[in-house]
């Protein structure tokens, strides 16, 4: 087994504990990734210690600001699994639902669900237009969470209706996140939602700059939104 520094510095650093079952768990999943990377196209980082930062503890540090004990979570456009399924491996009381419109990411995601012995996780094959409509998912959650599917503009649309009133959008961010905000304003204010704070810092070991932009839910969204499928993307709100 390769040792796991780099990961844990990181997650010191970033004062998020571990167990050595989170790190055995992190570690197969990592084993699961390289191997199916070879036959579908899961992922551009396949370094050991790069996958351990730029995956693992991206997703994870998230908990750095929000424990997420006992929530209803859904991940929008999972792809390989992130950032939800390291964030399940760190909340274990937590249920997460991972959405993503490619049903063969969804797969391997479930199997290494499976193969990790995770409970309360399931994957859902859906476009967030149309799943953002159905009554057990409308207004069921109580974070969204979402990392490198689209403009915050885009997501705000795909992800507001999905949230409780009071429950918060968490979007994995970088640099130019102010930018993203200032025309994101109008769709995150028709969702239904505001801009509660940014958190910016350097994921430690690495020169990934992160800024996580939390949006919090305020009232209902008008039935109206989201829009049908690739209204969002083409012209957002
Ligand atoms: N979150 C992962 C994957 C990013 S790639 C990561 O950070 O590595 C973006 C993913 O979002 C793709 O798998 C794509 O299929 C999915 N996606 C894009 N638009 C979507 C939509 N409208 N509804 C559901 N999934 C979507």
């Amino acid at each position: 087994m390769e040792d796991m520094n780099v990961l844990t510095e990181c997650l010191d650093s970033m004062k998020i504990p571990y167990t050595d079952l989170q790190l055995e768990q992190l570690y197969r999943y990592y084993e699961l990734l390289i191997e199916k990377n070879k036959v579908m196209n899961l992922t551009a980082i396949t370094d050991f210690d790069e996958v351990m930062i730029k995956h693992f503890a991206d997703s994870i540090s998230l908990l750095r600001y929000t424990p997420l004990r006992d929530k209803r979570i859904l991940d929008l456009g999972t792809g390989a699994g992130f950032p939800g399924v390291p964030l399940k491996i760190f909340c274990p009381d937590s249920e997460f639902i991972l959405v993503d419109s490619i049903n063969k990411k969804l797969d391997f995601v479930a199997d290494v669900c499976e193969e990790l012995g995770l409970n309360d996780i399931s994957v859902c094959h859906s476009r967030a237009e149309d799943l953002a409509h159905k009554s057990d998912f409308r207004e069921q959650f109580d974070f969204v969470v979402s990392r490198a599917v689209a403009n915050l503009a885009t997501l705000s649309e795909l992800t507001l209706g999905f949230i409780k009133k009071g429950g918060y959008f968490v979007s994995y961010k970088s640099v130019a996140a102010e930018e993203e905000i200032e025309q994101a304003k109008n769709a995150i204010r028709l969702m239904g939602g505001k801009v509660q704070k940014t958190e910016s810092f350097n994921l430690p070991g690495s020169d990934l700059e992160r800024t996580l932009i939390f949006i919090k839910k305020g009232v209902n969204t008008p039935k109206q939104y989201p829009r049908k499928a690739g209204t969002p993307a083409k012209t957002p709100l």
